[in-house]
């Protein structure tokens, strides 16, 4: 039987630990998941390249044997062809990610006959969002609990100056 392929598509900008929720919840479901930090035009501005996006998810998921990490800049559908997914899985926090998402999942089938999977995040990772952590580190906030300790020391860097906690991290 062929094995069964899942793509993980988002900004990831950064990865924070309810994108690591999902990304082991799916590679329970899955023999292989594809992670893909996709470059996405809308979001001007972003904080970190697509390279230190890759090195930073990739360093979060060493644990797991059957995950991989791309960078694109294409159709996610496209992006699933060539991989050879089967499915997009996509996290949802609430009712409020739920229409987008909907919307996205149904131009995605109509243009391939990909199917959407949704994880729903557990409750400690509800309120977790990429844009929220970059303006929480932005101003000091302390943010190691919430994203894998390699986005905790490149945030760190970043915004070194900005925080008290970032010198104490030269052991990740
Ligand atoms: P986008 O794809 O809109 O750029 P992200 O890169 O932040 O957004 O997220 C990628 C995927 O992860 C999306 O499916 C999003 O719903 C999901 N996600 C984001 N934050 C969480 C969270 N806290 N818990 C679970 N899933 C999440």
């Amino acid at each position: 039987m062929a094995a069964r392929v899942a793509l993980y598509p988002g900004s990831f900008d950064p990865f924070h630990n309810g994108h690591l929720e999902i990304v082991e919840r799916a590679a329970n479901l899955y023999d292989e998941v594809v992670v893909a930090a996709v470059r996405n035009p809308q979001k001007s501005q972003p904080l970190f390249s697509m390279e230190k996006r890759q090195e930073m998810i990739a360093n979060a998921l060493s644990h797991l044997s059957n995950v991989s990490i791309v960078t694109v800049s294409t159709l996610v559908v496209n992006v699933a062809r060539d991989v050879g997914a089967s499915v997009i899985v996509r996290g949802l926090r609430a009712v409020s990610d739920f229409e987008n998402e909907l919307q996205m999942a149904q131009m995605n089938h109509r243009l391939s006959g990909i199917e959407t999977i949704f994880i729903p995040t557990g409750s400690s990772h509800s309120f977790l969002a990429s844009r929220l952590l970059r303006e929480v580190a932005r101003y000091g906030g302390d943010v190691r609990d919430l994203v894998p300790a390699p986005v905790a020391k490149a945030l760190g860097e970043v915004f070194a100056g900005n925080n008290d906690w970032s010198e104490n991290e030269s052991t990740l």
